[in-house]
């Protein structure tokens, strides 16, 4: 889908924009959302419907990132609306996390897809590391701008992008580790492979490690909190 005429940019100027630049005028993320309309630093524009930028309080404690929109995010232009949005909603409110006080946004801002077999549906695909690099800017941005204490990556792109190129998030999940983003940075799963799971004792197996990863931040959050 084209972006909004009225916000477009040609692809020099948007070439040039980077968080730096947006960050010495003292950007908001309304003004970041706005900007990140006109996108067309990469291709993947050309195939979604609109760019779908993060969303939460500029305030937030806790900033949530995932890997790209999907299917249901792509058409209502917003973060963590589709199946894996819910479960990670229900997920935080049963460790006591109130969706509300989280920002959550993605690694890559437009949606990713292929056409099933028969055409019928819209199949996400992984991004690559050039439309990774490409979008990085935009989270960098966000980053500047909500200054989360913590930082959760869900999945390995995320991770990857933010933590190390060789993070494991089978390896580290749940556990504290170093990050220049936040205070504190943890990897966990993405919701979206519990959705995935093979069977149900996996299903299982999985959304108990998900919990439990998320246990840990309501933890840091509580200790953080009371610093
Ligand atoms: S995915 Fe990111 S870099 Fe690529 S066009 Fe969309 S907003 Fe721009």
């Amino acid at each position: 889908m084209k972006p909004e005429s009225s916000l477009s940019r040609n692809n020099t100027e948007l070439a040039s924009m980077n968080s730096s630049s947006f960050l010495a005028r003292r950007t908001t993320i309304p003004v970041l959302r706005r900007a990140a309309r006109a996108c067309t630093a990469c291709n993947l524009w050309r195939t979604a419907r609109q760019t779908v930028f993060g969303e939460g309080t500029s305030k937030a404690m806790i900033m949530i990132v995932g890997e790209q929109p999907g299917n249901e995010e792509d058409r209502f232009g917003r973060p963590f609306v589709g199946p894996a949005g819910k479960l990670l909603t229900q997920a935080l409110a049963e460790v006591g996390i109130d969706r509300a006080t989280v920002y959550v946004t993605n690694v890559v801002k437009h949606f990713k897809w292929s056409a099933s077999e028969h055409g019928k549906r819209r199949i996400h695909k992984k991004p690559r590391q050039s439309e990774i690099r490409a979008c990085y800017p935009w989270l960098e941005s966000e980053l500047q701008v909500v200054k989360p204490k913590i930082l959760v990556c869900m999945g390995a792109t995320a991770a990857q992008a933010l933590l190390g190129k060789d993070v494991s998030v089978t390896r580290i999940h749940g556990q504290t580790v170093e990050s220049p983003h936040a205070r504190f940075a943890i990897a966990t799963m993405h919701p979206s492979s519990i959705l995935r799971a093979a069977d149900a004792a996996s299903r299982q197996r999985k959304t108990d490690e998900f919990i439990n990863d998320l246990k840990r931040v309501a933890l840091l959050a509580a200790k953080n909190q009371a610093a």
